[in-house]
């Protein structure tokens, strides 16, 4: 649902909830500087920009390996190599991390964004021991554990 949003321009921000008189102003929470649109807060938002710096770095220590992150990317997961596959659901997770931060008027903090994927991961743990198939988790998320 939250990337039907996304993909829809239908994600709630400052904007659209200041259009709807919800909030009393249209500024980044993140920035405190432009108004919180959604291509500010995936794309073009410094904090944001930081965000998806340290995303490439990570990413790189993880799997050796450099990521695309192209806006239409970061916006719309575009898949156009399967071997990125797991990387773009990264990407989203990290998304919605961007986008709950924001939602609470939270400062973006890369460490909380690891700390949520890895609840992710835990939870995709559980669901494989519960189905009995431990070896496709481990060969699945292998670069993160
Ligand atoms: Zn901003």
């Amino acid at each position: 649902m939250f990337q039907y949003k996304v993909i829809h321009n239908i994600l709630p921000t400052k904007v659209s909830l200041f259009k709807a008189k919800i909030t009393n102003n249209d500024i980044c929470p993140q920035c405190l500087t432009d108004r919180h649109s959604l291509d500010h807060m995936l794309l073009h938002c410094s904090l944001t920009l930081s965000f998806w710096s340290l995303f490439r770095n990570w990413w790189v220590s993880k799997t050796k390996e450099n990521i695309l992150l192209s806006n239409s990317i970061i916006l719309y997961g575009t898949f156009d190599n399967r071997k990125h596959k797991y990387s773009l659901n990264y990407a989203l997770v990290a998304k919605y991390s961007i986008y709950s931060k924001c939602l609470h008027d939270e400062k973006l903090c890369f460490d909380s964004f690891l700390s949520f994927l890895m609840e992710k991961v835990n939870i995709q743990r559980e669901i494989a021991i519960k189905n009995n198939k431990l070896n496709q988790f481990y060969e699945t998320y292998r670069n993160l554990l």
